[in-house]
């Protein structure tokens, strides 16, 4: 995909400067995305959340818990973590 960039005319810039963007895959995807890639990589989500309200067990009904949820859900998966609100679990 990025060999189709320098195709043609190569402006002098580019050779000098750095080409970092695919160092940063999160930027531009979608939170479903995000579990999408993590899943594949088998990234340790019961180690990582955002939650507004609590620091200990993920309370499950603010807005980024909602958020992250919700991106498990698109994507097909279960969220392995801990939510303090039972009635957010699917289970
Ligand atoms: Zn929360």
């Amino acid at each position: 995909m990025a060999a189709a960039v320098v195709s043609g005319n190569v402006p002098k810039h580019s050779l000098s400067s750095s080409s970092s963007n695919s160092a940063a895959p999160v930027i531009g995807m979608s939170k479903t995305d995000i579990v999408k890639r993590g899943l594949e990589l088998g990234a340790p989500f019961q180690l990582t959340w955002s939650c507004y309200q609590s620091e200990k067990i993920a309370c499950g009904a603010c807005e980024s818990c909602a958020l992250r949820l919700r991106a498990f859900a698109r994507a097909g998966a279960a969220d392995p973590l801990r939510y303090a609100d039972p009635g957010s679990r699917p289970a």
